[in-house]
């Protein structure tokens, strides 16, 4: 049967103008994305809001529910104009950043914020353009502050900044990035991504924001920023963040060494495995298909070595976004998630994935339905649900059968489709226990997840006790 069944890692592509034109996101989903990603950095409110809407005619017409992931620019540092289009900072030669928007050459670069240049001392380091130039500050001059290039490079408008271990003072959550949280609930998206979280203070402003205007889109905060990898600071973010954490390790390669990308990669995977909450691996996963119809044997097994760590989610950036080839992109992404699944260490996760925080409730009867899903030959694990969160929990134990959350609500379906091994499907399940027993089991045949005489979990919240996720029942497929 499980030749059938579905790739348990989540896709998500970001859309871009190499992907936005609506017969390339009907192929994105029909080549298996399961979350398309807005970078609001790009673009203005009413180009993502057709692409919204074209995303929504996909979907439907591929008859595949898919999560739309709204990504708030956050304080994102950049450089001001260039007016020539490229300018050449040269290695050894000094330059002076000003602050303001006037128009920047090779000597003298404008930085629109005031604060950045403030907090410029003698020794810090500035990166620019993706980390690819490098200056380090000699000390203040009248009308900003003066720099060696120690790596040189072209330089454009609006190229990112990156100040490793500089406290700016800027604000985690601008009015901008509330204007994008507004827009994001008038639009329904299905998720919504916080960049440059330092800690779950951070995570405040957007959660009121949600509130005010009565809205419960799960949130997933970017670890990009080397004080959110601290551990005091990590465990407060895994614990206020609704969804889960994103590894932008764009950023956070700039941030700190890049040679401690990885091993951060696999320590944030594993934490938010232990707060049962879902991971998405992202950045450069893929990056020669921006322009090469086939990629390399490292980034095959950069995707490979995410999937094998644990995250729920692999992502792709400039590939679909900007890319020549954005539907080989996922094609790719899905295939070496199938060659990679069949050897994924599920039993040791099942014992030591989610043990390091308690157990409550939901975390104890999910963890006992995965163990008996192993132990009784169980084929899958049916959950109805009106939330999803049950089938998360279940999730962050990672079963080796697939999780079939039924759902009547549109929403949690899209929202559960980047959380690994989950499978929504669209049911009203009935109120009454015996035969909402029976329904499940009758999905899991549906689904091709059973047969007549196959054993399956259903795994449920009876809500009106408050206790979470308080039902596991074994059943035998009539
Ligand atoms: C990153 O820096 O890795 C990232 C995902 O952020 P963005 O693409 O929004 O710059």
């Amino acid at each position: 049967m499980s030749e059938h069944l579905p790739r348990r890692t989540k896709i998500v592509a970001t859309v871009g103008p190499a992907s936005w034109a609506p017969e390339t996101l009907r192929a994105l989903i029909e080549a298996g994305a399961d979350v398309l990603r807005l970078n609001f950095s790009h673009s203005d409110e009413e180009k993502h809001a057709e692409v919204v809407r074209d995303i929504r005619a996909a979907s439907l017409e591929v008859g595949r529910e898919v999560a739309i992931l709204g990504d708030l620019p956050g304080p994102k540092l950049r450089v001001g104009d260039i007016p020539d289009g490229v300018v050449r900072l040269v290695p050894g030669s000094t330059v002076t950043l000003v602050h303001g928007e006037g128009s920047g050459t090779a000597e003298r670069i404008p930085i629109p914020r005031a604060e950045i240049i403030e907090s410029l001392d003698e020794g810090a380091i500035v990166y620019m353009a993706d980390g690819s130039i490098r200056l380090k500050v000699k000390g203040p001059v009248e009308d900003g502050v003066e720099a060696l290039v120690e790596v040189g490079g072209p330089l454009s408008s609006n190229k990112g900044l990156n100040l490793p271990g500089v406290d700016t003072g800027i604000e985690a959550v601008s009015e901008a990035d509330l204007r994008w949280i507004d827009f994001s609930v008038e639009q329904e998206l299905d998720l919504l991504a916080v960049s440059f979280v330092k800690s779950a203070a951070d995570l405040a402003p957007v959660t009121e924001r949600l509130e005010s205007l009565g809205s419960d889109i799960p949130v997933i905060a970017k670890i990009e920023k080397p004080e959110a990898t601290d551990q005091e600071a990590l465990d407060g973010i895994l614990e206020a963040v609704g969804a889960g954490i994103m590894i932008a390790r764009g950023d956070l390669g700039i941030e700190v060494p890049i040679a401690e990308v990885p091993s951060l990669q696999k320590r944030l995977i594993s934490q938010a495995g232990e707060w049962s909450k879902l991971s998405i691996t992202a950045t450069q996963m893929l990056a020669s298909m921006v322009s090469a119809p086939r990629p390399t044997r490292a980034e095959v097994t950069d995707v490979a070595t995410a999937i094998s760590d644990g995250t729920d989610a692999v992502m792709l950036s400039e590939e679909t976004a900007v890319g020549s080839n954005p539907v080989d992109a996922v094609r790719t992404m899905d295939e070496i998630a199938r060659a990679t699944e069949p050897g994924l260490p599920y039993w040791e996760w099942l014992l030591n994935r989610t043990s390091q925080h308690g157990m409550d409730v939901s975390e104890s009867v999910t963890q006992s339905a995965v163990i008996s899903a192993y132990r009784l030959d169980l084929t899958s694990i049916v959950v109805p649900t009106a939330s999803g969160r049950t089938a998360a929990v279940v999730a962050a134990h990672r079963p080796r059968v697939p999780i079939l959350a039924v759902t009547h609500s549109v929403q949690t379906q899209r929202r559960l489709r980047v959380y690994f091994g989950v499978e929504p499907v669209q049911h009203t399940p009935t109120n009454e226990i015996r035969d909402l027993l029976y329904e499940c089991a009758d999905v899991a045949v549906q689904f091709g997840a059973a047969k007549s005489g196959d054993l399956v979990a259903i795994v449920a919240s009876l809500s009106d006790l408050g206790l979470g996720t308080n039902l596991f029942e074994v059943h035998r497929v009539p």
